[in-house]
């Protein structure tokens, strides 16, 4: 374990404060899944790089993590309130599929964007479909306690019997639309307007394709329940961190908060860690307006995604992160030069402990204060001028990127494979000349062609053969 506290801006006391855990070198740690109805965009997955980022930290600084994510497949309308279709029927209806045949694809695809950005997999995955029985129990528990009530034949959670609603935000209740979107009518059958659906049975989707059996009707849960549920069932009544998107605060969080605390009878969660937004210069990005940006898409356009990775990297995770891609190639070549620098360590000398102990405490510094990512990769670079030696300046380029992951080490990986190439095409030109010089044309022309499938042309001259790369 690292002598280095941690500091977190925790929203729920919207402070900088201490990061204590509730058990002594163990983390608890809960991040709302992706809605798996369409691509992940690029800020979608701002969030959860710097929640990945925050994760590997906090194991670097030598915590035991266990981090459970869900996979929204249910329940999440268009509106975060309990207006609108679910997100998943209409991915469903646009593309002429099955929900579940929608949620297989969109969760396939945001793990492979995960996997390009090195995002590290929780280790626990749950999709909310999973958990249909749990989510009723919840329920039941709720209702037994009476903090929630049957009306409409839907399933409502009361808000009027928490003595604190807003403990994440200051909402005032004048500000609360209920319905979000002008064109939504108010649900009339709730007794307080912030009041939440935690069952859905009698809605006005008659459509909804996944319904399941409850002692209240055939109907599906509400979107809060999925993430109370999901995470007490794997990591228990008491949580460390939760961690979402800004957006997430209310009223998701708020009333995830509502429903455990009711549920469990005391304080459930001690630190919210939220991400904000990554917007483009006009808003908000948005997965139906302007350019549908998808790691994908910047793939297509010849960007390494550890540029996109090192783009977020470069900024405050609780700062507007505004995309352009003049920005983004601004920042490709500061990777290009970066990755050229490291191409030039040269594999010597013995690592220096006492140096690197050094270094790895700035470095742990740096991430403890609020994950100040920009900062930590300061500390990089000021390591790579420090005057120590090069296999130090290796050992400790790996040690950071077990926390940036920025694909820093194939550096060296290709150093490596370089020199073999080298090598390798070195013995080839020197069996060419001798096949040569045995008149062995065959010989000689089979070296040349096989070297040219790997992508080698060889020139012969006066000097001797010269060999490029195609
Ligand atoms: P969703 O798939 O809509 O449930 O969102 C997945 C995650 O992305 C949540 O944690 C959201 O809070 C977060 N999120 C949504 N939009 C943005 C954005 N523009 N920038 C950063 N994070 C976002
Ligand atoms: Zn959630």
């Amino acid at each position: 374990m690292m002598k280095t506290k941690i500091y977190l801006y925790n929203t729920l006391s919207k402070k900088v404060e201490e990061f204590i855990p509730n058990e002594e070198g163990k983390v608890a740690m809960y991040t709302c899944g992706p809605t798996v109805y369409h691509y992940a965009h690029i800020g979608n997955l701002r969030s959860y790089i710097m929640e990945d980022v925050l994760e590997k930290y906090l194991r670097f600084a030598g915590y035991e993590v266990k981090r459970v994510m869900n996979i929204t497949d249910v329940g999440h309308l268009s509106s975060d309130g309990d207006t609108g279709e679910d997100k998943m029927l209409a991915g469903a209806k646009r593309e002429h599929k099955s929900v579940m045949d929608i949620a297989a694809y969109y969760t396939d695809a945001f793990m492979k964007d995960c996997e390009k950005l090195c995002i590290k997999k929780p280790d626990v995955i749950e999709p909310a479909t999973n958990c249909i029985p749990e989510f009723i129990h919840m329920i039941e528990v709720l209702l037994e306690k009476g903090y929630a009530y049957i009306a409409g034949d839907n399933v409502y959670f009361d808000t009027s019997k928490l003595t604190r609603y807003y403990v994440l935000s200051a909402q005032k209740e004048e500000e609360l639309q209920v319905g979000v979107r002008e064109d939504v009518n108010e649900d009339t059958n709730k007794k307080n307007k912030t009041d939440f659906v935690l069952w859905f049975t009698k809605s006005k989707f008659d459509n909804q394709e996944l319904k399941w059996d409850s002692p209240w009707g055939m109907g599906y849960p509400g979107w809060h329940i999925e993430c109370s549920c999901i995470s007490i069932k794997h990591l228990g009544e008491y949580m460390d961190i939760h961690c979402g998107g800004v957006d997430n605060i209310f009223p998701h969080h708020t009333n995830e908060i509502a429903q455990s605390e009711a549920y469990i009878g005391h304080k459930w969660c001690n630190y919210w860690f939220h991400v904000n937004h990554l917007n483009t210069k006009n808003g908000k990005m948005s997965k139906s307006k302007g350019e549908f940006l998808t790691v994908s898409l910047l793939e297509e356009k010849g960007y390494d995604p550890m540029v996109y990775r090192l783009f977020c990297l470069l900024s405050h995770y609780r700062k507007p992160l505004e995309f352009s891609y003049e920005a983004l190639d601004n920042v490709a070549s500061v990777y290009e030069k970066l990755i050229k620098r490291l191409k030039n360590l040269p594999e010597e000398g013995e690592v220096e402990m006492d140096a690197a102990a050094e270094y790895e405490e700035k470095f742990a510094e740096a991430l403890g204060n609020d994950i100040n990512t920009s900062s930590a990769i300061t500390v990089l670079y000021d390591m790579l001028k420090a005057d120590i030696n090069d296999a130090t300046k290796r050992y400790l380029t790996a040690r950071f990127d077990e926390v940036l992951s920025l694909g820093l080490t194939k550096a060296f990986e290709q150093e490596k494979e370089d020199e073999n190439l080298v090598s390798y095409v070195e013995q080839m030109i020197e069996e060419r000349r001798q096949a040569k010089k045995e008149k062995n044309f065959a010989r000689a022309d089979e070296i040349r062609e096989k070297l040219s499938e790997q992508g080698i042309v060889l020139k012969d001259t006066r000097e001797g053969t010269l060999w490029s790369r195609k």
